[in-house]
């Protein structure tokens, strides 16, 4: 049976309550854009269950992420050409944990951006509108399925 939080954000997503274009997705994982683009393509990738923290993921869930990973971070190395990448799961409000449904980020680096690096980790928003983040979905999902 699916494992639902209807006050998290991104169950709220995944059942379609909320817009926010899937990129990828299979049995286990999901991935989507983060509202937030210091750099443009960031993205994040989600169990379909709820599932608060990477002290509660499955092994079967673990895989299934890391290894979509993988293509996503080609996906977006190719659509932004950054020149590097982070793949970070923040787990626990000590470690800046501010949705409680485990999650990986990728975000994609480019020389020179540690000062809006910076400012993002301490809370700067950047926030895009639907039709940049759709735009950027769009991008991600041509380069996958190449
Ligand atoms: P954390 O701080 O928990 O590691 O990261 C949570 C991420 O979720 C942040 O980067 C934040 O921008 C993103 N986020 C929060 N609310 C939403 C939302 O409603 N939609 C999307 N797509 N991302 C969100
Ligand atoms: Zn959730």
């Amino acid at each position: 049976m699916k494992v639902v939080s209807r006050e998290c954000v991104f169950c709220q997503i995944l059942a379609g309550q909320k817009h926010q274009p899937i990129i990828y997705q299979d049995a286990l994982c999901t991935a989507f854009m983060d509202i937030n683009q210091p750099n443009p393509y960031h993205t994040l990738i989600v169990p379909n269950d709820h599932v608060e923290s990477v002290y509660d993921l499955r092994p079967e869930q673990a895989a299934a992420i890391f290894q979509a990973s993988v293509s996503i971070c080609r996906a977006i190395r190719d659509a932004s050409n950054c020149a590097g990448i982070h793949q970070i799961g923040n787990n626990g409000r000590a470690a800046g944990q501010t949705v409680f449904h485990f999650h990986l980020h990728l975000m994609p680096r480019f020389t020179g951006d540690l000062a809006k690096m910076a400012l993002y980790l301490f809370g700067r928003k950047s926030i895009k509108t639907d039709v940049v983040l759709d735009q950027m979905a769009n991008d991600l999902r041509a380069k996958l399925t190449r």
